[in-house]
């Protein structure tokens, strides 16, 4: 197993369950990625009745609250003493090679004959930034949201945030809360209300079934594993956080950034059709919602259905930014994470650095797995309680292969 996120403890525990003998190789400590890859204020934006893995689920006080980044350390560190898991912790990998009955496995401590491997070493191992961060004159500072802890470490002056979903969306609120003057550059986004019909939008994510849509089920699979995050965020308040909220708090939107020439950022148009797109989708997604309140929620106790008002466009957005003027002086580049598979040496990445795999089998590399994809196995597979079903099945196919080789 490589990788002691809450992916690789859920699958150790099912192949502790079936006695199959392994080890989780780690190179930091358990859920290393939450402990250095997240910023200060940083909190799930799944609420902590949702917070669940194989075997244990959150047990506090506060069952519609969002864990803050520390509480998700613990949550997973508890698991991880829970499950018993063979985490051998400062043991990074360096190559995964297919050899004659297995893989071998180097690593920084030494190497390791194994007949099989789960890869499990996360899908946001890397910022993802687009190569136009290359033409952004230098006295413009660029973060990425691994370098981003707090408004704090930010020059004084205006910030370009680029990209609109989950994070782009936080941070963009966080930094205009500091009183700075905040763009935002929206692409495609994946607009939801925070709650909807009195009840959390996850809520209603989870027991329509929609989560738990299989990905040999999906009409257009590679579309939805590349959908963006959606735009919420987890507050005591439970605050939706989409575009007209940002407007209100003062956040100038302006459309996809195109380009970086001459010392300026071009962005283009028609951010009231990305805008209608997403009203669109968000609307389709309360439809589903709303037919499943009939036919299915028998007495549950839900509001009526709501709609929400469009989201506002600005009268005139505009199309370029001067870099040169000091108007802005930073950027955060919100543009979404990749694994990094830079050591697995089997043919099964493709040029764009991504697994060729169906349903976390590694099919040109038997014997090799993964966990923690988007849609993975399920629509819910990157989240925490998404892996249950996913680990499940990816292991049961590992003990499968395992006996066939006996
Ligand atoms: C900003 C952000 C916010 C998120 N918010 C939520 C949320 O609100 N709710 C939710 O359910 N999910 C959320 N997620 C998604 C998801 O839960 C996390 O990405 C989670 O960390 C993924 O778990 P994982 O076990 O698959 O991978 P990770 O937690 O990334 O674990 C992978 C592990 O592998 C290790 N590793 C990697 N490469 C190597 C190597 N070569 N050798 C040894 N070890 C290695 C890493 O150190 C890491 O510990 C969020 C993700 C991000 C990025």
């Amino acid at each position: 197993m490589i990788g002691a996120g809450h992916a690789g403890l859920a699958a150790s525990r099912f192949l502790t369950s079936r006695s199959i003998d392994h080890v989780v190789l780690e190179r930091g400590e358990v859920a290393n990625s939450w402990r250095r890859e997240r910023w200060d204020s940083l909190r799930l934006l799944t609420p902590n009745w949702l917070t669940r893995l194989p075997g244990c689920r959150y047990d506090g006080p506060e069952p519609d609250g969002f864990m803050a980044t520390a509480e998700v350390v613990a949550f997973i560190a508890r698991y991880a003493t829970l499950a018993r898991a063979p985490v051998r912790p400062h043991t990074t990998v360096t190559s995964v090679r297919r050899v004659d009955g297995g893989y071998h496995v180097a690593t920084d401590g030494g190497t390791i004959a194994s007949r099989g491997v789960v890869l499990a070493s996360g899908a946001c191992n890397q910022p993802s930034v687009p190569a136009l961060r290359q033409a952004v004159p230098s006295s413009v500072e660029s973060l990425t949201p691994f370098d981003y802890r707090n408004p704090g470490q930010l020059p004084d002056g205006g910030v370009l945030v680029v990209g609109a979903s989950a994070t782009g969306v936080q941070l963009a609120d966080e930094i205009r809360r500091s009183g700075r003057r905040v763009i935002l550059s929206v692409g495609e986004h994946v607009r939801l209300p925070r709650t909807y019909r009195g009840r959390d939008v996850l809520w209603w994510m989870d027991a329509s079934g929609v989560w738990n849509q299989r990905y040999d089920e999906l009409d257009d699979l590679q579309r939805a594993r590349r959908l963006p995050s959606p735009q919420l965020v987890g507050t005591p308040e439970r605050m939706t956080l989409d575009l007209n909220a940002l407007t209100a708090s003062g956040v100038e939107l302006v459309g996809r950034l195109s380009a970086v020439r001459d010392g300026r950022a071009l962005f283009s148009g028609g951010l009231r059709n990305q805008f209608a797109l997403a009203d669109l989708k968000m609307d389709r997604l309360l439809d589903t919602f709303d037919t499943w309140a009939e036919n299915c929620a028998g007495d549950l106790d839900v509001g009526p259905s709501e709609r929400f008002e469009p989201t506002r466009a600005p009268d005139k957005s505009r199309l370029h930014l001067d870099f040169v003027t000091g108007e802005i002086r930073a950027i955060v580049w919100a543009t979404g994470f990749r694994p990094d598979y830079s050591w697995l040496h089997v043919p099964a990445v493709d040029p764009k650095g991504e697994l060729r795999h169906d349903g976390g089998v590694v099919s040109d590399a038997p014997g090799l797995y993964a966990l923690g994809l988007p849609v993975l196995r399920r629509r819910k597979s990157t989240f925490i309680h998404g892996i249950e079903d996913d680990a499940r099945e990816v292991t049961e196919h590992l003990v499968n292969y395992l006996a066939r080789g006996r």
